[in-house]
């Protein structure tokens, strides 16, 4: 597992699965239980914690998993399984991670 600095991800945008844009990290928080916590500021301002246990991974962009409830303006197109949380195309009936038909 690559472990990451501070720097290497102040900065860098946050992006969901489901290719929606959160924002960019401000800062990155963290507390004895090993809780790590980013702090994603969007292009409004506002400021939004992002667990780094959603976060699938870290390149020229960060991808966090799209199954906050907190979301601002989470799409309402159905884009996360009800089941297991996997990504969903649009239009898409059938769950291409855990195979169950979303209802
Ligand atoms: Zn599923």
């Amino acid at each position: 597992m690559k472990s990451f600095h501070v720097d290497d991800v102040v900065g860098k945008n946050v992006i969901e699965t489901t290719g929606m844009v959160l924002g960019r990290v401000k800062d990155v928080v963290f507390d004895v239980s090993s809780t790590v916590t980013l702090i994603v500021v969007d292009s409004e301002g506002r400021e939004r914690q992002i667990p780094l246990s959603k976060v699938t991974g870290i390149a020229d962009n960060i991808v966090a998993r799209s199954d906050m409830t907190s979301g601002l303006n989470v799409s309402a197109s159905g884009l996360e399984c009800q089941f297991c949380g996997g990504v969903l195309m649009e239009g898409q009936r059938i769950c291409p991670a855990c195979g169950r038909a979303q209802v």
